[in-house]
């Protein structure tokens, strides 16, 4: 089946064609890691998961090789980290552990790969030589800009004019800038400042030359994807895609650019400067990870999607009765392939369709994922009928589920998470919490997540792979 998707840079929608069907590659911008995620910056993250499983259901599991990154060099770090005391690794690192295990609890699979900045700080410099070599980039007063116009095609992903383009720079711009447009490649640090050696004296790397370098070690120079949240359209992505093309001298840097939309708060972007955001991490403490999830795909991705704890409630309830369905459903044999969808007297389901390809089918339309939902329903219907027994309703139903990344556990764990007041996901957000503790040799930390799981009825046991956990009794 094809996968379509609506492509940034070509303003359709395509057909996506791999570069390397044995390996797919996408790349998308990962977190600035100084403080907790807010529920926005979870959105492309389950955006992009849900692309992922897509591609590696029709790729294959081992064809796929998804680089997602970590920020942990830049002011905003810099800036906390003076304010709390404590050196840019600490911050970050503690950041990092806790952006994975909240990732981790709404059902997001880390990627392949999750280079951070500060690992890549030589490839920095070498792109940016290369830069220089080959005429598009200059040293001035210790920083290294980016030429704009010595790229004729700039600005083709953001189609932007040349007056909107330097309208935040026209105002101020640096004396040792050619141009208004250039932009940072590095820029010289304080001693007081975190920096790394390079030929223009001691300093750091611009935001986006960091991941154009990250792309290319991981990725190649040139590769399928690359994603993000749509504000990242403009300079980021413009940037970064002069930056590879310049360096490497190809037509493009990704084939395929995917944006997805912003989460609202009573209409306006949820933001940190705006202070109008929940946390994942506060929201995990009062909700199940699929809730937050679900809600978070119940709109399509390049649409604004409002969030509210209404919205939570509602996603909750939905859950409940796809839990429910699974319940009741009989279980199925192992193997019985190639059955079809009957036409059944619930007319509920589409019995057009090849039971496989119901949901994917969604999804490979520009990960259509309310009508995949509204799919997983109408087989829930079917699971709840006469149907109960039919088994190709329930493989379809189950690899929907999963498609999507919910439905991960059982439902009388589910359930049962309510009666004990602990989910499974939650008891996994904890275990992560007290291996970070351990990290952080915090034991009397550690100590008091295992205690307090055990009151809970939870005992932990740690193994060689990590911590396992089962109900007391
Ligand atoms: P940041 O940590 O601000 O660099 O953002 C990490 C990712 O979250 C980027 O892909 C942003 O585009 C995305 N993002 C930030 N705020 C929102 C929002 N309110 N809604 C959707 N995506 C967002
Ligand atoms: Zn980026």
């Amino acid at each position: 089946m094809d996968l379509k998707i609506t492509n940034t840079l070509m303003r359709e929608k395509q057909v996506f064609t791999p570069i390397d069907p044995s390996n797919v590659r996408l790349y998308v911008c990962g977190p600035t890691v100084y403080d907790h995620a807010h529920v926005g910056n979870a959105r492309p993250a389950v955006v992009f998961d849900v692309l992922v499983r897509v591609l590696r259901h029709l790729y294959g599991k081992d064809h796929v090789t998804h680089v997602a990154n970590i920020t942990d060099i830049d002011d905003k770090i810099m800036i906390r980290a003076k304010e709390r005391g404590v050196d840019i690794e600490t911050l970050t690192g503690e950041t990092a552990d806790i952006y994975n295990a909240d990732m981790a609890a709404i059902g997001v699979n880390r990627p392949d790969v999750q280079p951070r900045a500060t690992g890549h700080v030589s490839q920095m410099i070498a792109m940016t030589e290369r830069l220089i070599e080959r005429g598009h980039a200059y040293a001035a007063e210790g920083h290294v800009l980016f030429n704009v116009p010595s790229m004729s095609d700039y600005g083709q992903l953001s189609r932007r004019d040349r007056d909107e383009m330097i309208a935040g720079a026209r105002v101020d711009v640096a004396p040792y800038k050619r141009d208004p447009a250039d932009f940072v490649l590095w820029k010289p640090s304080a001693d007081d400042q975190p920096g790394w050696d390079s030929p223009w004296g001691r300093g750091r790397p611009g935001w986006h030359i960091e991941c154009s370098a990250m792309a290319a070690e991981h990725l190649g120079e040139v590769f399928d994807i690359h994603g993000g949240g749509l504000d990242l359209i403009f300079p980021h992505h413009e940037n970064e895609i002069a930056q590879t093309r310049c360096a490497f001298g190809h037509a493009r840097m990704a084939n395929y650019w995917m944006h997805n939309g912003f989460l609202t708060a009573e209409g306006e972007k949820m933001s940190k400067s705006l202070g109008n955001f929940y946390t994942v991490h506060e929201l995990l403490e009062e909700w199940p990870g699929e809730a937050i999830r679900l809600l978070l795909l119940s709109a399509h991705y390049r649409q604004p999607l409002d969030f509210s704890k209404a919205g939570l409630r509602e996603a909750k309830t939905q859950l409940d009765r796809l839990y429910r369905a699974l319940e009741n459903s009989a279980d199925i044999p192992t193997e019985q392939p190639g059955l079809m969808l009957k036409n059944q007297n619930d007319a509920a389901v589409d019995i057009d369709h090849p039971r496989e390809q119901y949901i994917l089918e969604a999804l490979c339309d520009d990960l259509n994922t309310p009508l995949a939902i509204s799919r997983l329903h109408k087989l829930a219907t079917s699971l709840n009928s006469d149907d109960r027994a039919n088994p190709a309703i329930k493989r379809t139903f189950l690899q929907g589920a999963e498609l999507l990344g919910i439905l991960s556990t059982t439902p009388s764990e589910w359930f049962q998470g309510e009666v004990s007041g602990i989910s499974p996901i939650e008891i996994e957000r904890l275990i992560a919490a007290r291996s970070n503790a351990r990290k952080a040799k915090d034991f009397a930390e550690a100590d008091r997540i295992r205690d307090d799981l055990k009151a809970r009825g939870i005992e932990l046991e740690d193994g060689p792979s990590g911590t396992t956990w089962k109900r007391a009794g």
